[in-house]
């Protein structure tokens, strides 16, 4: 019987914090994990952590936000792995200057939706090609209860009153990418979804938090591990779906 291939997985922003922890949990469920990381030592760094653990964990050089990088990144994994069955895109920002949208800075504006919406954007269509060569192509993108239009104009939201206008508005563009995406390959067989890791106490929000990195990880694992009836089009928290 022919031997099932292994998947392949590409991990945005994989060197450490929710990326890190989903890269390991996709290695424990036998798929080949390759990290991206803008920064060589700590990309390697993050395939030497897996690698003890012994998961099949492999170093991409990738900075989402730089046009040559991705391309190349893109070439990487065509010569290795010839297709890709899952992307993550995880990398993202926040910014200190930002803030409601009456003050918040334009500048820090500009540099959160360049990573967390146009860095996504440019990283899924360089890959698209490589998904579009697996039997089960999954896309999942890291977003945000913030990126919830309904969230934030609903005043018994948990969230409500958090004005990010840089932040929130990348994660809504983000959303919308999904949406669009998910219809635009709804025959091609790679699904599309959004989903949001909860609180999570990592760098991006000063390590506050309530939310372990295992759960949160857990969510946009599952989203890629579903092989039939996966959905597509989704905003997935833990506790279901997000109001978009
Ligand atoms: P971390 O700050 O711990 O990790 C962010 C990762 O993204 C780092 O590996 C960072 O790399 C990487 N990154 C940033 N910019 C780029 C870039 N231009 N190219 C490649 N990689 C980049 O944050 P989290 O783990 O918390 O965040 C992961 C995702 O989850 C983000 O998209 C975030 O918006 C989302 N999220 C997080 C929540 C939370 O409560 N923590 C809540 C909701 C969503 P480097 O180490 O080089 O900076």
């Amino acid at each position: 019987m022919e031997q099932r291939k292994k998947r392949v997985a590409l991990v945005t922003g994989a060197n450490k914090g929710i990326g890190l922890e989903i890269a390991r949990q996709l290695g424990r469920a036998e798929v080949t994990v390759l990290i991206g990381a803008r920064d060589n030592d700590r990309g390697r760094a993050a395939v030497d952590r897996l690698r003890q653990e012994d998961l099949d964990a492999w170093f991409v050089p990738l900075d989402v936000t730089d046009e040559t990088s991705v391309r190349n990144a893109a070439a990487c994994i065509a010569a290795d792995h010839e297709r890709l069955d899952i992307l993550i895109n995880n990398a993202g920002v926040s910014d200190a200057n930002d803030g409601p949208p009456s003050t918040g800075s334009i500048a820090s504006a500009r540099r959160l939706i360049e990573t967390n919406f146009l860095g996504a954007l440019a990283v899924t269509q360089a890959m698209l090609p490589l998904l579009l060569q697996s039997s089960n192509g999954r896309i999942v993108n890291m977003s945000s209860t913030l990126g919830s239009l309904t969230g934030n104009g609903d005043a018994s939201s948990e969230f409500y009153g958090v004005r990010l206008i840089g932040y929130n508005a990348s994660k809504a563009a983000l959303n919308m990418l999904t949406v669009q995406l998910a219809e635009e390959l709804r025959d091609r067989g790679i699904t599309v979804n959004s989903a949001c890791p909860g609180y999570v106490r990592t760098d991006l929000n000063g390590n506050r938090g309530y939310v372990s990195l295992p759960e949160a990880a857990a969510i946009p694992v599952r989203l890629a591990l579903l092989r039939r009836d996966a959905p597509t089009g989704t905003f997935l928290g833990a506790e279901g779906h997000v109001a978009w």
